[in-house]
């Protein structure tokens, strides 16, 4: 804004002079004085405006001078770019990030400090920006001159002049080597919280699902050996039978607690082989059938006899008794469970669907955590660890696993197995 002191000045040293000398000759028209009365009031707003102005130049000179102070003094790198990304103004904290004099740094294209690999979804971005005029904000790594790359936030807005049309671009860096060392160091703790509460919930389990059947091994054998004189025949054979029974889950609960520790620490054998999925199934079925206590529960069906794929036959029986079983344990009332074998798109979809206590959907989330069990299963026993199984089975052939489950109603767990592009592990 100009300086209106000076001619403001000069005007009314002359508008004085030309009052005195029309006061000196009385015979002058009376208009010509109302004129220059008029004139001496205008001349007094001008000087008012100009004391406005200069009050309002002199507060937009401070807080400019707390912009700049702001924009020299803050630890995050402040740039202004063309719409290329040349560099046209830097801050100090600019030219320390990026390890380069200010001077040298004007003038320099911004994707010259970006990490090579990440060079061309940088200009890619940049693109972006200047097409959509929006602002941004992503994660690259910068590559300072001389010096080590590290992580930077960008943000990204652009500037556009009277016109509305862009013209520069404004960017924020920040160096985020903290905030991400900041973020391992929680996540790493997150982990050992998780691994001491699944040592825990490992030890419950285990202790708990053993007392059972050691108790029940003690007190039959006890029996046999105390009373073993007494104890008719069929006595007898209900008290060994009772004590297989108990090896038999022991051994079982030791295979599953292996079984997921190695799949837990990616030691699992994944050994595809071209397997028959119908045949497959129907022979689980009659297996599961032979357990009098299932006695024909599964309806199986199938729309294709043949559909073949390369799958591991242990973790594919893994997978499917694991959910048969389930679902059969599950259905206190002995309801029928179905089970169905689809190919669709060069993948086998599977189904098992049972009408039993269902899965409150609170732990539905948690169900292929190992050693997690739902709220309601009551007294059916159970270590939680068949689902932790069936989950890192299916992930080692690639495929996927869901839920649906409501309270008393009933569980479908579907489960989507590509046949093809099995990788060898
Ligand atoms: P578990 O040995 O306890 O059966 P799983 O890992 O096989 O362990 O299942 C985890 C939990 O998921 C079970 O304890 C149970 O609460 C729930 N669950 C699994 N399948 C079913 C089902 N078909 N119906 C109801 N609840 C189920």
């Amino acid at each position: 804004m100009t300086n209106l002191n000076q001619p403001i000045h000069l005007s009314q040293q002359r508008l004085e002079s030309l009052m005195n000398r029309i006061n000196q000759a009385a015979d002058q028209p009376e208009i010509l004085s109302t004129i220059l009365e008029e004139f001496s009031i205008t001349l007094e707003k001008l000087d008012q405006q100009q004391q406005e102005s200069v009050t309002i130049i002199n507060a937009s000179q401070i807080e400019l001078q707390h912009y700049r102070e702001l924009f020299n003094s803050t630890s995050e790198a402040y740039i202004v770019t063309d719409i290329t990304g040349k560099i046209h103004t830097a801050n100090p904290a600019a030219s320390t990030m990026l390890n380069i004099s200010p001077n040298h740094l004007i003038g320099k294209l911004l994707p010259v400090f970006v990490c090579e690999s990440h060079r061309q979804a940088f200009r890619t971005k940049l693109e972006q920006v200047n097409q959509s005029c929006q602002s941004t904000a992503w994660e690259v790594q910068l590559q300072p001159r001389h010096s080590e790359y590290f992580p930077a936030a960008i943000a990204v807005s652009p500037i556009r002049d009277n016109q509305g049309n862009l013209t520069k671009l404004r960017w924020l860096i920040s160096d985020i080597r903290h905030r991400q060392q900041a973020e391992a160091l929680r996540q790493e703790l997150a982990e050992q919280q998780e691994l001491s509460e699944l040592k825990s919930r490992f030890l419950g389990t285990v202790s708990h699902e053993f007392r059972t059947p050691l108790t029940t091994i003690l007190s039959s054998s006890e029996m046999l050996e105390r009373y073993s004189d007494r104890l008719s025949p069929e006595r007898k054979t209900v008290h060994f039978h009772k004590i297989s029974q108990c090896v038999g889950y022991m051994t079982q609960l030791l295979e599953d607690i292996l079984i997921y520790s190695k799949a837990d620490a990616e030691k699992l054998e994944f050994n595809p082989t071209v397997v028959n999925l119908s045949e497959f199934c129907q022979n689980l079925v009659e297996d599961l059938h032979l357990e009098a206590a299932n006695q024909q529960r599964i309806q199986f069906k199938c729309n294709d006899d043949d559909i073949c794929g390369n799958f591991d036959p242990k973790l594919l029986r893994q997978i499917l008794s694991n959910l048969l079983t389930n679902a059969l344990k599950y259905s206190p009332n002995g309801d029928p469970v179905d089970f169905e074998l689809n190919l669709e798109e060069n993948q086998a979809i599977i189904i098992i669907r049972d009408r039993g206590i269902g899965i409150p959907a609170n732990d539905q989330v948690h169900l292929f955590e190992p050693f997690h069990r739902a709220q309601n299963t009551g007294t059916i026993n159970g270590t939680g660890l068949g689902l932790a199984i069936v989950k890192k089975a299916v992930d080692l052939h690639q495929g996927k696993i869901s839920v649906q489950s409501k309270i008393d109603i009933g569980t479908t767990f579907t489960v989507k197995l590509p046949l093809l592009n099995v990788k060898k592990f």
